[in-house]
């Protein structure tokens, strides 16, 4: 019985050579950080909660008693919050009855997706690399297979060709994930419209990640579910962790048609069945939250990932500024930093700043085009970072 199990999940590369779980690379230097005393910079979690109301939202839930299971799809008041916030941001109508499921955090979303729509050792899903790490590991033990289409710096957008070559009559998903984590890009308009196109003609799912929504910098965000067409093929994730700062909550959601949302209830009930009782209506009140929060959050974190870029320049790096999302990525080459992954391990030591290198996000065989990358995390107080990027001005 044991052999089984281990053949499952090594071949989806989530055990050791050893046979023990494979520790991530978060894990491994959230670890450092802590014996270290070094800032982290590593893992996206923010240092400070979310809005007040949203807190005091999920104590009262509490009081009042929401402590046992809610219903599978999630509670009315919240379907109904993700409803009117598709609609109020973005124009898109979503049936809250039948169109949309509250998960555990878009992780959840991703897996009971990808697990519900997979059908056969043939299908293959498309996904931009680098990529977020659940990605690889879901796919594998969905059982399909893994095509990757590169995102190359300057600005990380995938070149047409290369994404048109990848999708074919096997692809079952396109995996879309914008604002991008790690690069912190934004997918043009012509690489949206492509992905649509591509899409429509091979008849494949577009599943996109969307959980940076509400942080991108030079332009509102444009979910892909709203480009012609797109609707009707799109499953749409989004995740309160990121728009409320509230990343232990767990709270997520997916919305498309009626019959994929469906398949993925389907899995999703037995997977964790439901989460996050007392959660729920307090993400429901988050959504219903007036323009200057979201706007607030945005340029808040704008403002931080200008004093991280400004500081990492002053250190030596080469930085890409983001379009979006939590981090920004930069170049330690200039710093002896060629091999991203050795200058992370040191870089505690040596300046007291942990950040992950990008080869984290790539398969094994695509290291070395992101050999001197490194991902930081701005979701961080200000102080914080004017610290970090001080000890890292060290170097
Ligand atoms: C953080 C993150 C997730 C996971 O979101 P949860 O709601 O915490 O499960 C998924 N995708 C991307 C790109 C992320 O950065």
């Amino acid at each position: 019985m044991s052999g089984a199990w281990r053949r499952t999940a090594a071949g989806a590369g989530l055990l050791s050579a050893s046979g023990e779980v494979a520790p991530t690379i978060f894990a491994e230097m959230s670890a450092l950080a802590a014996r270290t005393g070094a800032i982290n910079l590593g893992q996206g979690f923010p240092d400070q909660d979310g809005p007040d109301v949203v807190l005091e939202a999920a104590r009262e839930a509490i009081a009042r008693g929401a402590n046992q299971y809610p219903p599978g799809r999630g509670i009315p008041d919240l379907l109904a919050a993700i409803s009117e916030h598709q609609q109020r941001f973005y124009g898109l109508s979503v049936d809250p009855d039948r169109e949309v499921i509250v998960t555990a955090g878009a992780t959840e979303a991703l897996a009971a997706t990808l697990l519900a729509l997979i059908d056969s050792p043939d299908d293959e899903v498309v996904v931009f690399e680098p990529f977020y790490d659940s990605y690889a590991a879901i796919i594998a033990l969905s059982g399909a297979r893994l095509r990757t289409v590169p995102l190359r710096r300057p600005d990380f957008q995938p070149d047409l060709a290369e994404l048109a070559a990848a999708v074919s009559d096997r692809t079952r998903i396109i995996l879309v994930n914008d604002p991008h984590n790690p690069t912190g890009t934004v997918f043009s308009a012509q690489v949206q419209q492509e992905i649509v196109r591509l899409a429509d003609r091979h008849d494949a799912i577009i599943v996109t990640d969307e959980v940076y929504e509400h942080l991108t910098f030079d332009s509102a965000h444009v979910p892909i579910a709203t480009l012609p067409g797109a609707a009707e093929r799109t499953l749409t994730i989004s995740s309160a962790g990121k728009t409320f700062s509230v990343t232990g909550w767990k709270i997520g959601w997916v919305h498309g048609p009626a019959a994929l949302i469906t398949a993925a209830l389907t899995v999703k009930q037995f997977l964790t069945y439901v989460n996050g009782s007392p959660f729920q209506p307090a993400v429901a009140v988050g959504l219903r939250l007036g323009e200057d929060y979201f706007r607030g959050a945005a340029s808040a974190f704008a403002d931080k990932h200008a004093l991280l870029g400004d500081g990492l320049r002053a250190a030596g790096f080469t930085v890409s500024p983001p379009q979006g999302g939590y981090f920004t990525v930069a170049d330690a080459t200039a710093l002896g930093g060629a091999d991203a992954a050795a200058f992370c391990r040191e870089l505690p030591e040596r300046a007291g700043v942990v950040a992950i290198p990008l080869s984290a996000f790539v398969l094994p065989e695509h290291r070395d085009d992101y050999a001197g990358l490194v991902r930081f995390a701005a979701c961080k107080k200000r102080e914080v970072l004017e610290e970090a990027v001080e000890r890292l001005g060290s170097l």
